[in-house]
């Protein structure tokens, strides 16, 4: 198991090393080992990767859409080839599963076909208004800034670029740098694909390095994943320069769960929304909202089931839970941890670090299931990033949509029951930018995702992605005679 050690960055079509940045530590989070060292962009990498992604764009944002498309299509093909290695470095930098990364990498080929696709189709609108023709283009924004978090490195840098470069746009991706080698390989896989230097450029840095990017005067667009927080500072940076913003941000999504709902199906839906990726999702289900009739049914199963959850060796493929991130991001949890004991709820299972033979040094926390949970809690309202599900009883319709819409946060919820009209009354009402209707976690590429509220702006995938990445112009051409006041 080796890091990539071709050189910290991508620019121009080829690894770039730069030993005058400040260093970036790879550690493994299965066992807590420095695996490698990345530097920070420099000011003289940054510049490179500007000017090269601003010289690129142009030619680009000429070059036919089919053309476009027909080079995410390759790069398509060959992540497919190289999925196996893409996830192993995928799993190195985040500790996740590799049964987990194996499915990023096919999300992102998923992501690279779609858009790689649906570009060649992708236009503006004709109008004919009395002796006006009108016609609008969907023209390209420029070298637009790409800034992904750690918990979906490929994923954040795969759709992030597959939009913008379908849409004629050049991309600069500065990767979290606790996750930074994904986009590197997709740096790689892009220019063997053909795409031409320039257009897909990967810096590596903290989050200065981000900001420099956005305030730079040859930039146009920011599409950022990442905590409210940064959120809220990138975007007002942007605005104050009136560059768009797409900020896909944190969640602290309900999933409610009606009486009448299979159990099973249920129990699926809670283990989805709380234990994928060790609970490092935006989008998890962490406020489990139960019925009280079946709240203790629910509970008992749910407890079963974690007990089967596979924690271990994230390279293993028979793993479904590997370890959280980093020691920050373990102390993190296990504050929250503490704090819901400190506030009365009940521990049914977990809350210590998990043991793992021979990986003594990872980031390891048990599957963590609370009850008793009272909304004002600090583990019912904030962010946890971890594999920590909180379980609340409720009574009744109204009063659940109420609770679950108490939150400044807005990106997922999700509704269980076997009762039609319900469901998509409840959907209608829940405020979420997406509503799952008897599952959990489930995106596909083709629909738009984003979240509302303190949860972001703008949307990644489908084709209101690719709106995202465009900006309108209107064309007038005058048939008749031209109207004169004078
Ligand atoms: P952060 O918000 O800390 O960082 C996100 C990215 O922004 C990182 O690359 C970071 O760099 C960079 N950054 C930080 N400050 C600035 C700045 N001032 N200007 C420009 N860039 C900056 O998030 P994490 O990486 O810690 O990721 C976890 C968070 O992301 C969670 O809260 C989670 O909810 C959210 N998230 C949201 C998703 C969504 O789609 N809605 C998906 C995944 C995660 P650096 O880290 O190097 O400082």
């Amino acid at each position: 198991m080796t890091p990539l050690n071709k050189g910290s960055h991508h620019i121009n079509g080829a690894h770039v090393e730069d030993t005058a940045g400040r260093p970036i530590d790879l550690v493994y989070p299965a066992t807590g080992a420095v695996v490698g060292r990345l530097h920070e962009a420099t000011p003289a990498i940054l510049e490179q990767a500007l000017s090269g992604a601003r010289a690129a764009q142009a030619d680009w944002a000429r070059t036919r859409p089919a053309e476009r498309g027909r080079i995410l299509r390759r790069a398509e093909q060959i992540l497919r080839a190289r999925r196996d290695e893409v996830a192993r470095i995928e799993t190195m930098d985040t500790g996740r599963a590799l049964s987990e990364t194996m499915y990023d990498a096919d999300g992102v080929a998923d992501a690279l076909e779609f858009f790689g696709g649906v570009i060649a189709g992708y236009s503006g609108e004709s109008l004919q208004l009395g002796d006006a023709l009108w016609y609008t283009r969907r023209e390209p924004l420029g070298v637009c800034v790409g800034i992904g978090a750690w918990n979906y490195p490929l994923e954040n840098a795969g759709w992030k670029s597959a939009t913008a470069l379908a849409a004629g746009n050049a991309m600069i991706f500065k990767p979290s740098e606790t996750a930074p080698q994904a986009a590197l390989i997709l740096a790689e896989i892009y220019a063997e694909a053909g795409l031409p230097p320039g257009l897909f450029n990967v810096v590596q840095g903290y989050g200065a390095v981000g900001e420099a990017l956005v305030r730079d005067p040859r930039t146009a667009k920011v599409s950022l994943t990442g905590s409210v927080p940064t959120g809220k500072k990138v975007m007002g940076l942007a605005g104050s320069l009136m560059k768009p913003g797409t900020m896909e941000l944190g969640g602290k999504s309900p999933l409610i769960i009606f009486d009448d709902a299979p159990l099973e199906n249920a129990v699926s839906g809670v283990l989805m929304a709380n234990y994928y990726s060790t609970g490092q999702i935006c989008t998890n289900g962490t406020r489990v909202f139960v019925q009280r009739r079946i709240h203790d049914d629910l509970v008992a199963r749910v407890a079963e089931r974690v007990a089967k959850i596979r924690v271990g060796d994230p390279m293993d493929p028979d793993t479904n839970m590997g370890p959280l991130i980093s020691a920050a991001q373990l102390a993190k949890v296990e504050g929250y941890i503490q704090s819901a004991i400190a506030e009365g709820a009940t521990l049914v299972c977990g809350g210590k670090r998990a043991s793992v033979p021979g990986l003594e040094g990872g980031f390891w926390i048990e599957p963590t299931i609370f009850t008793g949970v009272r909304d004002d809690m600090t583990i019912a309202r904030e962010e946890i990033f971890g594999p920590v599900a909180s379980i609340l009883a409720f009574d009744d319709e109204d009063e659940v949509i109420a609770r679950a819409n108490a939150s400044a946060l807005g990106l997922a919820s999700a509704v269980f029951t076997e009762n039609l009209a319900r469901a998509h009354r409840v959907a209608g009402r829940l405020e979420a930018g997406r509503t799952w209707i008897n599952s959990y976690n489930v995106s596909p590429v083709e629909v738009p995702f984003g979240g509302i509220k303190d949860s972001g702006i703008g949307r990644e995938c489908g084709i209101a992605a690719l709106d995202h990445f465009t900006q309108v112009k209107s064309i007038m051409v005058e048939t008749g005679q031209m109207a004169c006041v004078f």
